[in-house]
């Protein structure tokens, strides 16, 4: 099969480190992709949002199957532009991605159908949110109705601050026509996990479970980021955790979905909130979470491929997915200075290293040719990803690989994974 991946990041890499294990994989492509992808796939200078030339390129080539792992493609209708082709597929059409794409829609579904979240109101209107202020209860939740890249969210701990995040939001429009509408959400409190699944339509088969650190500093300090590391699977993530949200959560999820006729196929993201008063539902995704596929990846036993066919034609319901049972961490290097300003075009020396080590894997984020040298080019730099018996020694792996590379103003965080001392009482 001739396969085209569409994105450039780390979870893009990571798919792609997936498909290339598949003995149905022929040719695989990946558009615009990156230095580190260019090891598997054949990379085409295409942007993600160039509909027209992706659709071109994968008739040109005859592609079996087309990945999108990316959330503005697909919320801009990719899908659905390769389907009118004829192009096969995987990720949700463009009514369903919506899912992610408007955080009012996903709250409004969540209340219809009884999936647990938090208590919420949208707002279009500036002027009733202020109002709606006057009686609230502090901390506040402020989010961005549509995509802001993971900076639509403001957690605001007086009304001043909630005034000047409903001000930049929907009449400055700091985030554009993502500001259009604004959800307004309680503030809970809990461990959060993150939960991928497969869904083809109406089946619904979840992975192993994930948790990502998402603030730039040690000790959760400083500004949220894209995420700076993560672990799989979460110790917190218990038996009856998992049971609950399979109860209450998932299914649910699918089957509101399909029922509001906008059936779902791909991967869905769960964010949860493990709440006093049980799981809640913090946020979805219409994509794999990044860096958290670059943990549950890598511990996939099924064949991805497989796995996506299966999605496309609704018979996921004969596949097994199966999982290493073992962890995996992994530590985002990142370019000092991330998420605000930084330098990049340092020379990336010691990738050679992950070739000579099984169960290591060096995911490229933000990385590009500079003639033979790999330079960095963002900053989000690289994920080192290493699997272990046990979470500790996964950390302990990763720790270890991220002094195999060097480049000028490399910056990490060093605890990682910490959170699994506490759960074994350390
Ligand atoms: P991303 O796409 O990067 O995951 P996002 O912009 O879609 O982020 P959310 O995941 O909804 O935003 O929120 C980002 C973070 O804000 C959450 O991971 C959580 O830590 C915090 N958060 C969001 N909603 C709440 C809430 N109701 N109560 C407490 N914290 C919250």
């Amino acid at each position: 099969m001739k396969v085209l991946i569409v994105g450039s990041g780390g979870r893009e890499h990571a798919i792609a480190a997936s498909a290339v294990k598949s003995t149905r994989l022929e040719k695989l492509y990946c558009a615009p992709g990156n230095a580190g992808i260019a090891e598997y796939a054949q990379c085409v200078d295409i942007g993600v949002m160039e509909f027209d030339k992706l659709v071109a390129f994968a008739k040109k080539e005859s592609i079996d199957l087309v990945i999108v792992g990316m959330d503005e493609p697909l919320a801009g209708g990719l899908v659905d532009e390769m389907g009118a082709a004829g192009i096969r597929t995987f990720g949700p059409r463009k009514n369903a991605a919506i899912l992610e794409g408007s955080k009012a829609f996903s709250k409004d579904l969540m209340r219809k159908y009884n999936i647990p979240t938090a208590g919420y109101r949208n707002f279009t209107d500036a002027g009733k949110a202020f109002e709606y202020l006057e009686t609230a209860k502090f901390p506040i939740v402020l989010k961005a109705d549509g995509l802001a890249m993971g900076k639509g969210v403001l957690i605001c701990g007086a009304p001043e601050e909630a005034r000047a995040g409903i001000r930049e939001i929907m009449l400055d429009k700091k985030f554009g026509s993502a500001g259009n509408e604004m959800v307004i959400e309680e503030f809970m409190t809990g461990r959060e996990v993150s939960v991928l699944s497969f869904v083809d339509g109406k089946t619904i088969k979840t992975m192993t479970s994930a948790q990502d650190h998402k603030r730039a500093g040690d000790g959760d300090t400083g500004l949220n980021t894209g995420g700076m590391g993560t672990f799989s699977p979460s110790p917190f993530y218990t038996k009856e955790v998992e049971d609950f949200c399979r109860r209450h959560i998932y299914q649910a999820t699918v089957d509101a979905m399909a029922a509001e006729g906008r059936a779902f196929k791909g991967v869905i993201f769960f964010g949860l909130m493990l709440t006093a008063e049980g799981p809640k539902v913090l946020e979805y995704n219409a994509r794999f979470g990044d860096p958290e596929a670059q943990v549950v990846l890598p511990r996939m036993k099924t064949d991805l491929i497989e796995v996506m066919e299966a999605c496309i034609d609704g018979t996921l319901d004969q596949v097994e997915l199966e999982f290493e049972d073992n962890a995996a961490v992994c530590v985002v290097l990142a370019s000092d200075g991330y998420p605000v300003k930084y330098d990049k075009g340092f020379e990336i020396t010691g990738l050679e290293e992950f070739k000579k080590h099984e169960g290591y894997y060096c995911f490229h984020a933000g990385t590009r040719f500079d003639g033979n040298r790999i330079v960095t080019s963002g900053g989000r730099v690289l994920g080192i990803t290493a699997k272990g018996k046990d979470l500790k020694e996964a950390r302990e792996n990763a720790y270890a690989a991220t002094k195999w590379v060097q480049f000028e103003n490399k910056y990490m965080r060093h605890d990682i994974g910490k959170a699994i001392d506490e759960a074994e009482g350390c």
